[in-house]
């Protein structure tokens, strides 16, 4: 079925149980409601000139009217081409010029972005651009307005017609390795991925989920809000850009069943002064994801009581999910492994040659099935070069063992040659997480004269910690790490650069040390 039919059918099941959160603009949905809200917004849509295949624009935080244009766009098959909400002016006109936007839904200004001077900015550069709703100001009523002029019945002939291979999203990757790039996905791609994902953390009507993570990221809206609304769950927003203590509260006083987020989230929550205040004991399951999930803060988050805890890996191009834990794996499973492959997907794992290596070898990761993107929007090359018979290149580096359970060690771009030995930064980090004074750590390879490359740690401290110098360092790694694997260089910082998504940006982290090492 498509996104609208599905959301029908189960609004239509659970009318009365709350389907949405908005908890920083205070305002809440039964599914019964959000159904009309969604169908008044696709309405509207339609007699403002938008048509099923026009590419509509999002751009903004999180907050119920990002959801609600997800869901109205779904209905009439517009294209939601999700916009990444620190971008600036240049980037907003690459991204709608690139994918053709007609209809831009954005907030006039959040934090220090004034959004609204941005679109005026670009606006006559931005050839396909017709019309711009700014989110909670008169135009966004104006489009409201507009919808008593269409009736349910005309709504449901569109809706009617669309297919489940339609493409409904343009997705632009994280960035975390170059310029994102707009990965196309149907009804058929994201629904299912959703449904599978909620499906593995065994979500029903009654489960409530706090979503801190990105809409504008599939991680948000598949893994976040579809996953909810394929089980008719509850979507949680805390609030519009990612605060530790503000997620944490959200859940305590939504009383909220999982928790999303990527790494660096937990590590900032788990790491409040005051984290012990919190009652999170309503908190059954939840998904890490997005980045390479340390075996140690998994452990931390398992003995805080959240048992079913699952890690999830994927990426935009798939839909997400590819592999994740299943609530009942074991511990081991859960703190070493990213989980199975999905519900009828395939993966295989192969050397530089394209053959597929045996268990327990690493190589490139290669995921087929249901999940895997249209093509990258209107860039056939670049499709054809990351998708060979259906199968797509992860670029990630992974393990499987007997049993099927994968082991991400690190991506392809951030592999480490020290003078001829292949190094998994990852394999480093997990072990400097182990230091007691040690609260995060990434660890990239610098351009050096005598081994080609050289290890660098850059580590972040724990309040009132003792000062670390790599030559402390060095000796906390002698003996339990080979000596090659052991880093030359090491830095203490206060943050890391990051995507919005919550991604180290080795990139810059690289530069940086370019830069300072001459
Ligand atoms: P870009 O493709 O623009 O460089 P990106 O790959 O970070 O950015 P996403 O599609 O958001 O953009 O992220 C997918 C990538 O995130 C995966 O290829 C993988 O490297 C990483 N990733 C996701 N989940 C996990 C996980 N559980 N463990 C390790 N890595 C993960
Ligand atoms: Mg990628």
């Amino acid at each position: 079925s498509t996104i609208g039919d599905n959301f029908d059918e189960v609004a239509a099941r659970f009318p009365t149980r709350e389907a949405l959160v908005d908890v920083a603009q205070g305002r809440r949905w039964t599914y019964a409601e959000l159904r009309e809200d969604v169908d008044r917004l696709a309405r509207a849509f339609l007699v403002s000139g938008v048509r099923t295949g026009d590419r509509v624009g999002i751009w903004a935080p999180n907050c119920a009217e990002w959801t609600l244009t997800q869901f109205a766009t779904a209905k009439i098959g517009a294209i939601l081409v999700t916009i990444n909400p620190s971008y600036r002016a240049h980037e907003l006109a690459y991204v709608l010029n690139q994918a053709g936007v007609s209809t831009l839904v954005a907030v006039p200004s959040f934090r220090s972005s004034d959004y609204a001077a941005m679109i005026e900015e670009v606006r006559h550069d931005a050839r396909a651009l017709e019309r711009v709703h700014l989110i909670g100001t008169g135009s966004w009523d104006d489009l409201l307005a507009g919808a008593d002029d269409l009736s349910a019945e005309q709504l449901s002939v569109v809706q009617m017609s669309l297919e489940p291979n339609d493409p409904i999203n343009i997705q632009y990757t994280s960035g975390t390795t170059g310029f994102p790039k707009g990965a196309t996905l149907s009804h058929r791609n994201i629904l299912n991925n959703g449904f599978f994902v909620g499906e593995l953390c065994d979500y029903t009507e009654e489960d409530r989920v706090c979503i801190p993570v990105p809409f504008y990221h599939c991680f948000g809206m598949v893994m976040g809000n579809l996953a909810c609304t394929t089980h008719g769950a509850c979507m949680v927003i805390p609030a519009p850009g990612f605060d530790a203590e503000t997620t944490l509260r959200a859940v305590q006083d939504e009383r909220c069943t999982s928790l999303y987020g990527v790494p660096t989230m937990f590590i900032a929550e788990w790491n409040l002064p005051n984290f012990e205040e919190f009652d999170l004991s309503t908190v059954r399951t939840g998904i890490m994801a997005g980045s390479p999930c340390p075996a140690e803060l998994m452990k931390k988050l398992i003995a805080s009581g959240i048992e079913e805890m699952t890690i999830a890996y994927g990426m935009t191009e798939t839909s997400p999910v590819s592999t994740q834990n299943r609530t009942d794996d074991t511990f081991e499973q859960k703190t070493g492994t990213v989980g199975r492959v999905g519900p009828h997907l395939e993966i295989k794992i192969v050397d530089p040659t394209g053959e597929t290596v045996p268990r327990g070898v690493a190589g490139e990761f290669l995921t087929k099935g249901y999940s895997v993107m249209l093509g990258y929007w209107d860039e056939p090359e670049k499709t054809a070069e990351a998708v060979e018979d259906g199968w797509m290149h992860t670029g990630d580096i992974g393990v499987m063992d007997d049993d099927g359970f994968v082991r991400i060690t690190g991506r392809i771009k951030d592999m480490v040659i020290r003078g001829g030995e292949n190094v998994y930064p990852r394999e480093i980090e997990e072990f400097l997480y182990t230091h007691p004074d040690i609260v995060d750590a990434q660890v990239i390879g610098v351009p050096d004269e005598r081994y080609g490359e050289e290890l660098c740690a850059w580590v972040q401290l724990r309040e009132g910690a003792e000062p670390l110098d790599a030559d402390r360092l060095r000796e906390f790694c002698t003996g339990q790490l080979a000596h090659y694997k052991i880093p030359r260089y090491v830095e203490v910082v206060e943050e890391f650069p990051m995507t919005v998504t919550g991604k180290v940006r080795k990139v810059e982290m690289r530069q940086t040390m370019a830069r300072k090492l001459g």
